[in-house]
């Protein structure tokens, strides 16, 4: 029995459509997420009827919310939860608010063409990997269970076996939520959702302005702990940009290894709009969208309330590149805090071009007592052999054990990944639960798990991703 209480369908009438997810014909469990479950207080008494559709839970009070967003930059202004069901909210042991919704529970009134469903491969995709997140102490939405539907659904790939996940988020209020309200120019739904999300996130900062500045800097942290373990999202549309700060949708997101600026995975991200080193940039744009939504609150003179919201707009490079040199810091075992750290980490990653980027962090830490696995990364160490020396001077206390508490051994490599949807999806689930079981334990030492801590051998060749419908 979990204790619901729905606060967004109370307080903010009009901006969802109420609709129950479809029914499975034949269910079954994949995967439940005991420790979760536990952590948050919730007891799942029927988790196949619960998030097959075939019961819904006392208390919840199924529904699709309404969004809009930029998708690749053009604007859809009607998009919301096609293939989505938000079941309810409920409060966890410290108190705080969470969604459960369940994706891939049918089609809603926000479908347009879409089928409603989800396959088994990415339903695994986002519950794999949102859990890696989690595990690396990134905000993140959380996966609770995945259960098969025993219907099949027709995709590029033919047809596949049909999934949920459910999930749980701090909430599913986005930056194409606040769009999608006032590009209709409907103000009094706006001036509400504004206030609620105030209320749920950021209790106590002063309105509009101050709803900006906590979203920025909260998102600010976050792309940099993105770029911190090598995380590339694949589809930073407004849509997916959650105004609490978690990392949210996962579709065809992956982990870089080898390191390149321009790294791109997606199929659909033709002019790397997406890639690694864009990601920063796009969290201004996206930002840019929020304070557009936000304008006619943060002042009622219009043209101060461009200058207001141009004056934060020119702050996010800057505020971002904090979080980023202190993320970087934490990689890099620098303890304290000295002017030259951006450059010393600008110089490191320059240096390790083309090397793996886990790898790199992870054994640098090593590094710090002997030179030579680090050093063997690399065919040509010119660079690198040039930068130890600076950066042995700028060390101080125990920077080894600081480091490996902050670069994984393991990340879900995308070989690996690949190889356990493959087999989930022809019906064996035993790789997916050993990535599952080494990717919860990212920082812990490579003994006996050497595999899980490699790059793909070369054959694997370049990694595609598709989107995660
Ligand atoms: P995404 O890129 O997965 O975040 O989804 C973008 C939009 O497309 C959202 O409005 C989704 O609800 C919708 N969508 C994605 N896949 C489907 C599907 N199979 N059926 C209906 N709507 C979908
Ligand atoms: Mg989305």
């Amino acid at each position: 029995m979990i204790h619901f209480d729905n606060t967004y369908l109370r307080d903010l009438p009009g901006t969802y459509l109420r609709q129950a997810p479809d029914v499975a014909p034949a269910p079954a469990l994949v995967v439940l997420n005991e420790s979760l479950a536990a952590e948050l207080g919730l007891q799942i008494d029927d988790p196949v009827g619960w998030f097959s559709g075939a019961v819904v839970p006392q208390g919840a009070e199924p529904a699709a919310l309404a969004y809009a967003g930029h998708q690749f930059g053009g604007y859809s202004p009607t998009l919301g939860d096609g293939r989505a069901h938000l079941l309810g909210e409920f409060l966890g042991p410290d108190g705080r608010r969470w969604d459960l919704q369940l994706k891939g529970s049918g089609r809603t009134p926000f479908s347009r063409g879409g089928d409603g469903k989800a396959a088994l491969g990415p339903m695994l995709r986002e519950y794999l990997i949102s859990e890696a997140m989690a595990a690396l102490g990134i905000p993140t939405t959380r996966s609770l269970a995945v259960v098969t539907t025993g219907e099949t659904v027709l995709r590029e790939a033919g047809q596949l076996p049909g999934a949920v996940v459910a999930r749980v988020a701090a909430s599913h209020i986005r930056v194409g939520t606040f769009q999608y309200f006032a590009k209709r120019g409907e103000m009094d739904k706006l001036r509400t959702l504004l206030d609620y999300t105030i209320a749920r996130h950021y209790p106590g900062v002063d309105g509009a302005l101050g709803l900006f500045d906590a979203v920025a800097a909260a998102q600010a942290r976050l792309i940099a702990q993105w770029m911190g373990v090598g995380f590339i999202h694949g589809v930073m549309n407004t849509d997916n940009m959650a105004l609490s700060g978690e990392t949210i949708d996962y579709g065809p997101c992956a982990f870089m290894e080898g390191y390149a600026p321009g790294t791109v995975f997606s199929s659909i991200d033709r002019q790397g709009r997406y890639a690694y080193a864009n990601q920063p940039l796009i969290l201004g744009w996206n930002l840019a969208r929020l304070a557009e939504a936000l304008l006619p609150f943060f002042d009622a003179d219009a043209e101060k309330a461009v200058d207001l919201a141009n004056a934060r707009l020119d702050g996010i490079a800057a505020l971002y590149r904090t979080e980023w040199v202190a993320v970087m810091r934490g990689k890099l075992g620098l303890l304290g805090e000295d002017a030259g750290d951006g450059a010393l980490a600008d110089d490191f990653l320059e240096a390790i071009q083309g090397v793996d980027w886990t790898l790199a962090f992870r054994r640098l830490s090593g590094a710090v007592a002997d030179e030579t696995a680090f050093l063997a990364l690399f065919g040509d160490a010119g660079l690198v052999t040039a930068w130890l020396p600076r950066w042995r001077a700028r060390l101080r206390g125990d920077a080894a054990a600081a480091m490996r508490a902050v670069n994984p051994a393991v990340v879900p490599r995308n070989h690996l990944v690949e190889a356990a949807l493959d087999a989930a999806t022809a019906g064996d689930l035993q790789p997916f639960h050993a990535l599952l079981a080494q990717i919860q334990n990212p920082f812990g030492a490579e003994a006996g798990r050497e595999a899980f801590t490699l790059p793909a051998p070369t054959g694997f060749g370049r990694y595609v991703t598709y989107c995660g419908t």
